[in-house]
C-alpha cells in the first residue's frame, strides 16, 4: 500500500486556511431544524435544500437546482469538465434529520450547535448534513487548487431520507438522464472506529410480511367450545416455531440457495475486525447471543440472511383474564436478505411455506409490505473500491477493512438504478448517536472525510 505523508494530501493547506469558515457553514445549516418527519418543518426542510443548493454554487458547481418530488426536495449540482473519459461520480447524501425528542436529554439545544471536546454537537452533525458538507467542500477545495477536477461529479442531497425515502426511487427514474454515472459515492455512513478505519460494502435487503389468520366468526367461551376449536394463538406459536430449525436456520425451502460466498478477501477482513463479543451485548443489552450455529455474531448480522418475527398480536392481554378462545390473530415477519437473494424470490417461497402450514378450514391472508428491498453488494476487487481504499489508507495511514451494514437503505436502488458499484465514503463512529439525543460530529473525523473525499477524486480517476 502507497503511502504519502499528510502533508502531501491535496486539501491538507485548503483544510487549514479554510476551517473556520467551513465550521461556520458547518453550524448554519445545522440551525435549520429540517425534520422530514414532521409536516409543520416542510419549510425548513426546503430552506434546508435551498442551503444545500447554494453551497453547491459557492463551491463552483454548476447547475445547481432544488428537484421537487412528491415530498420533500432534493437539491442537485454537478462539475462536468473533466472529458468523456474521466468517469463520473454521483454523491448521495441526505439534507433532512431525525426528530428530537426526547428533548430534555439533550445537553445542548438540538439546533444550536457548539463544538465540546473535539465534536461537533447538533441533529445533523454526522447524519448527515456534516457528512454532505465535507464532499462539497472537498470539491470547491480542488477547484480552488486546480481550477479543475479529475472526475466528473453529479451531487445528489435528497430530503426524505429519514422517513425512508418514499419518492426518491421515483425521482431517481424520472431523472436518470440527468443523474447517469458510473460510480454512486454515499457519505451517510461510519467506520469501524477512529483507529479502525474501515469500508462498507454491502446492505442487506429486506421482505416484510403481515399474515392475519381468522378460525371463527367470533372469540367464543374457553369452557363451550375450547379444545374442539381451532385458536388462532396455538397456530401462530406453531408457525413461529417453525421458521427456524434448531441450528437457527431458516427453514423456508431453498432460503440458502442464493447466498453468495464470502470472498477469501472479505473472510479475512472480517476475521481482522477488533469485535468485542461483550462489549456488543453490553451495547444491545443482552445477555446471550442467539442465531444461526457455527456463525460469528458480525456475519450474522451483517453476511447472512435472517428471519425476525417482528410482532404478534393475538387474544387477549388485558389486565386480569377472559376465558376466550381468540377468534383471529396477526403476526408480522420480516426477513433480512443478502447477496444474491431476491424479495420476489423469497415472498414466493415464504407464500408456500406459508399455505402449506394453514389447516383447512382456517382463513388467512397475507400482505407484504411493498415490494421489498433487493440486498446490495459491492465486490471488494471492483476498482473503485480500490480507489476509495487507497484515499481512506492515505488520509488515516492505514488500510482500511472492510464492513457490511445490516440493515436496508436507498442505496440499493442508487446501484441497480444506474447499473454502478456503490461506494461508501463514511466517517460516523458507533458512538455518534445517530437519531438520538446529543448527536454528534468527531471533527478530526470530519476533517479527514474532507481529506478522502479530495483524494478519492485523483484515485477513481486512475482507475
Ligand atoms: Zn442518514
Amino acid at each position: 500500500m502507497q503511502r504519502v505523508a499528510e502533508s502531501d494530501l491535496q486539501l491538507r493547506e485548503y483544510v487549514d486556511t479554510e476551517a473556520d469558515r467551513i465550521v461556520a457553514t458547518l453550524f448554519e445549516w445545522l440551525r435549520i431544524p429540517s425534520i422530514s418527519a414532521h409536516p409543520d418543518h416542510a419549510a425548513d426542510v426546503r430552506k434546508s435544500a435551498e442551503f444545500g443548493a447554494q453551497l453547491m454554487r459557492e463551491a463552483g458547481l454548476e447547475h445547481v437546482e432544488i428537484l421537487d418530488t412528491a415530498g420533500a426536495p432534493s437539491a442537485y449540482g454537478d462539475h462536468l469538465h473533466a472529458g468523456p473519459d474521466a468517469p463520473t461520480a454521483l454523491v448521495y447524501g441526505h439534507h433532512d434529520v431525525q426528530p428530537v425528542d426526547p428533548l430534555d436529554q439533550w445537553t445542548s439545544p438540538p439546533f444550536e450547535p457548539v463544538i465540546v471536546d473535539g465534536e461537533c454537537r447538533a441533529r445533523g452533525a454526522i447524519d448527515d448534513k456534516g457528512q454532505v458538507l465535507y464532499e462539497i467542500e472537498a470539491v470547491r477545495g480542488l477547484l480552488q487548487r486546480n481550477g479543475k477536477l479529475p472526475v466528473n461529479v453529479k451531487f445528489l442531497v435528497e430530503g426524505e431520507e429519514e422517513v425512508g425515502s418514499p419518492n426518491f426511487e421515483d425521482l431517481l427514474w424520472r431523472e436518470k438522464g440527468r443523474l447517469v454515472c458510473d460510480v454512486v459515492v454515499v457519505s451517510d455512513t461510519g467506520m469501524w472506529s477512529r483507529s479502525v478505519p474501515s469500508i462498507c460494502v454491502g446492505m442487506r435487503g429486506l421482505v416484510a410480511f403481515d399474515v392475519t389468520v381468522r378460525t371463527a366468526t367470533i372469540d367464543l367461551h374457553s369452557g363451550s367450545f375450547g379444545g374442539a376449536v381451532p385458536n388462532p394463538a396455538h397456530l401462530i406459536a406453531g408457525l413461529v416455531a417453525d421458521l427456524h430449525d434448531d441450528n437457527g436456520r431458516v427453514t423456508l425451502p431453498g432460503f440458502y440457495d442464493d447466498v453468495r460466498a464470502l470472498t477469501e478477501d472479505e473472510q479475512r477482513s472480517l476475521a481482522a475486525l477488533p469485535f468485542d463479543e461483550e462489549k456488543w451485548k453490553r451495547s444491545a443489552g443482552v445477555k446471550r447471543v442467539d442465531g444461526e450455529a457455527g456463525r460469528s455474531v458480525l456475519e450474522r448480522t451483517w453476511t447472512r440472511p435472517t428471519c425476525d418475527v417482528v410482532g404478534i398480536d393475538v387474544g387477549y392481554s388485558g389486565e386480569g383474564m377472559k376465558t376466550i378462545v381468540p377468534a383471529e390473530g396477526n403476526v408480522k415477519i420480516t426477513f433480512r436478505l443478502v447477496p444474491d437473494q431476491q424479495p420476489a424470490k423469497v415472498t414466493e417461497a415464504f407464500e408456500a411455506w406459508l399455505a402449506g402450514r394453514i389447516p383447512e378450514g382456517v382463513e388467512y391472508t397475507i400482505r407484504p409490505e411493498g415490494p421489498g428491498v433487493a440486498p446490495a453488494l459491492t465486490p471488494v476487487d471492483n476498482p473503485a473500491v480500490g480507489a476509495l481504499r487507497r484515499a481512506i489508507a492515505r488520509v488515516w495511514d492505514k488500510d482500511p477493512l472492510f464492513t457490511r451494514e445490516g440493515g436496508s437503505g436507498p442505496e440499493e436502488a442508487l446501484g441497480r438504478v444506474f447499473q454502478a458499484p456503490v461506494l461508501f465514503l463514511g466517517v460516523g463512529l458507533p458512538g455518534d448517536r445517530f437519531h438520538a439525543p446529543n448527536e454528534r460530529m468527531v471533527m478530526d473525523q470530519f476533517w479527514k472525510g474532507l481529506l478522502a473525499a479530495g483524494e478519492l477524486w485523483t484515485e477513481l480517476a486512475r482507475g
